[in-house]
């Protein structure tokens, strides 16, 4: 029922990512592991912790799947959105989403006039819950689109990251896609729609534009 943590053993992945943490300033007490291959094929790592000191959990797939420089990659990105405040963030967003829905809910079935445009005579919390739901879908399709710009655009922040801290995100990115049989091909309209994290080929496109803008600003200074 509950995953397993383990310590990662003492070695050079362990002193890479301890390293890797303070170069970018994190306070890491420990590295663990985490058997979550045996509930989730989802490959990834996050960072926890309140306090000062935090901890670093890699899940065991990741591990499995990965050299130690692509699970470098992947973890740079993770400490991108620690460093970024990317999870702080999104339960702000969490929080001014429910604050909306529970404004437009509380102005809405508690009032008379609401009920009567509806030709009800009376106020009835059932009736008003139904209508309101059938109101509320646009605006709630409309806010998670607005999320899902927010969560992507988190995404890209993180790939562009870890790209700029000198690893192979790309590569990372492909064999976790490849490996959890990811959808890979996704029409960018409907992505945008429905997913918080962009596909495959979207991260790599945007990989590639940072890159090529990275290449033309060096090529322009050279030249100055
Ligand atoms: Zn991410």
């Amino acid at each position: 029922m509950f995953n397993n943590f383990q310590k990662l053993p003492e070695g050079k992945l362990r002193n890479d990512i301890m390293d890797l943490s303070t170069k970018l300033n994190i306070n890491v007490g420990d590295v663990y592991c985490v058997d979550g291959s045996k509930r989730s094929q989802n490959a990834n790592a996050y960072v926890y912790g309140f306090g000062k000191e935090k901890r670093i959990v890699v899940y065991d797939s990741l591990l499995e799947q990965l050299n130690d420089d692509e699970i470098l990659a992947i973890l740079a990105h993770e400490l991108g959105h620690y460093k970024k405040n990317h999870g702080s963030l999104s339960i702000l967003l969490q929080i001014v989403t429910m604050g909306i829905y529970l404004f437009s809910l509380s102005q809405t079935i508690y009032s008379i006039s609401f009920y009567k445009s509806f030709g009800f005579a009376e106020q009835n919390i059932g009736v008003g819950l139904c209508l309101f739901s059938y109101l509320y879908q646009p605006f709630g399709s409309a806010i998670n689109v607005i999320s899902n710009v927010v969560q992507r655009a988190f995404e890209y922040q993180c790939d562009k990251y870890s790209l700029e801290l000198g690893y192979d995100i790309e590569q990372a990115l492909i064999l976790m896609h490849v490996n959890n049989v990811y959808n890979i091909i996704v029409d960018k309209h409907y992505s945008r729609y429905y997913n918080s994290h962009p596909s495959l080929m979207e991260r790599l496109e945007k990989i590639e534009e940072t890159r090529t803008k990275k290449e033309f600003i060096q090529q322009r200074i050279k030249q100055d």
